[in-house]
């Protein structure tokens, strides 16, 4: 392929993420992207399964958001939300406090998933310490994924992660598996009894852990966390980062479907529908009520610069006028049920251990780690761009992708495997 004179003189400086720089396949060049299709520099065009890390639900440039950019541009880009207010973050706030169920109603910015997480840690921490106990520890779990700054590495799984490496460094929390039935949950239960006093909450991400493998669990884990938090007097926190705003189809939230209130919610990625980086941490009347006080010091420590960043609350109130407007979950459910009928066949090729899917997620998973570089060659070659991790090849596709796109990636997920399972064979 011929790449674009400001690949050719930029590569030798950009790093990647997780990338190793010195073997990995060199990135594709993308000039252009438009719907639910990116454009290379050599012309191809490619669909995009997995919605750039999940985040463009509504695929790439659509004109709502677009228009709501160039209105805000024109008008207020920035500005700091320290003693300052804009139209914007005041009504995505409401909007947010009103879609999310029960007293989730108090909203707090940050510009990235990561620092959602660590701002939902740092309030319940210092929801605690407002209260004189020091409970600085979370429960999370193994497959959990949060997030790759220091606090959140520590409540993402400690060995199947990315961040194994970092161990000594990092925080000690409690980390168990989900609890799955009543057994798990009694054995749960005296886990938190002999931490009693050291833990300020449990954070989760609901029904799918995402990162971790693509791995689903039932409402009841949810319930039981829900249960285990009340009597060990803990906070619930889910990471609904991935999950959230429309991708399982069934509601906008997984807290919806599982019908648990949590005490705060993160959310992030599709929340501008895939264009500026946001984030919001959102949390209870309860919390909220806890920061309350004379004492300057009982305010929430935490003030990112590009905080309620206007563009990106533009974009975010753009986008859900378009889950307003447009029928995003029925969308997603007919997605998920296409990928059950295109994916099925891959059950039966040697090498794959499980077929799943839940709302727009559609899981092929392998016996062992995915040769993620021939998987995905493989999809390219079928024009559909998608990116395997560990032991899967997943796609998370745009929530408006037609059903000629859904079978195209259905097809080349399943092609990709097969061709994978022959070559092994020969
Ligand atoms: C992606 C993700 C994060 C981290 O978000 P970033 O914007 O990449 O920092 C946290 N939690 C979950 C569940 C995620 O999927």
């Amino acid at each position: 392929m011929k790449r674009p004179d400001w690949y050719t003189s930029g590569q030798g400086h950009i790093w990647l993420p997780y990338t190793q720089m010195r073997t990995a396949r060199p990135a594709l060049p993308v000039v252009a992207a438009s719907g639910t299709r990116l454009t290379l520099a050599d012309g191809r065009e490619l669909v995009d399964g997995i919605s750039s890390w999940w985040s463009t639900v509504h695929g790439y440039r659509h004109p709502h958001i677009e228009e709501a950019l160039r209105g805000q541009l024109e008008v207020l880009p920035h500005v700091m939300l320290g003693g300052l207010a804009h139209e914007q973050a005041y009504v995505l706030a409401e909007r947010l406090a009103k879609l999310l169920p029960g007293n989730l109603n108090h909203v707090f910015f940050s510009d990235s998933g990561s620092v959602a997480v660590e701002v939902a840690m740092k309030m319940a921490a210092q929801f605690w310490l407002n209260q004189g106990q020091r409970r600085v520890k979370f429960l999370c779990f193994r497959g959990g994924y949060h997030g790759d700054t220091f606090a959140t590495m520590s409540v993402c799984d400690p060995d199947e992660g990315m961040h194994s490496l970092f161990k000594g460094a990092l925080l000690e929390q409690v980390v168990v598996d989900l609890p799955r039935n009543a057994a798990d949950e009694a054995a749960l239960g005296e886990v938190l009894d002999r931490h009693r006093g050291d833990l300020a909450g449990i954070i989760v991400e609901p029904l799918v852990q995402g990162a971790g493998g693509m791995v689903f669990h039932d409402p009841f884990t949810l319930q039981a966390l829900r249960r285990l938090a009340d009597a060990h007097d803990l906070l619930l926190i889910f990471d609904e980062i991935f999950v959230g705003l429309g991708r399982l189809g069934e509601a906008m939230f997984a807290c919806e479907i599982a019908d648990v209130q949590p005490d705060i919610v993160t959310l992030s990625k599709a929340l501008t529908g895939g264009t500026l980086p946001l984030a919001a941490t959102i949390a209870s009347a309860r919390i909220y009520d806890g920061f309350l006080s004379d004492d300057p010091m009982s305010a929430l420590m935490h003030g990112p610069t590009y905080m309620g960043n206007a563009m990106g609350c533009a974009a975010a109130n753009a986008s859900l006028d378009l889950f307003e407007r447009e029928p995003r979950l029925e969308q997603a459910r007919a997605i998920g049920k296409q990928l059950e009928t295109l994916l099925a066949p891959a059950r039966y090729l040697p090498g794959v251990r499980d077929v799943r899917v839940r709302g727009a997620i559609g899981v092929i998973q392998l016996d062992g780690p995915a040769p993620a570089d021939r998987l995905s060659a493989a999809c390219i070659k079928r024009g559909v761009w998608l990116r395997p991790f560990r032991d899967v090849l997943y796609t998370t596709p745009p929530l408006v992708t037609g059903e000629d796109e859904i079978v195209r990636i259905g097809n080349a997920m399943v092609d990709a495997v097969r061709e994978l399972s022959a070559e092994n064979r020969a």
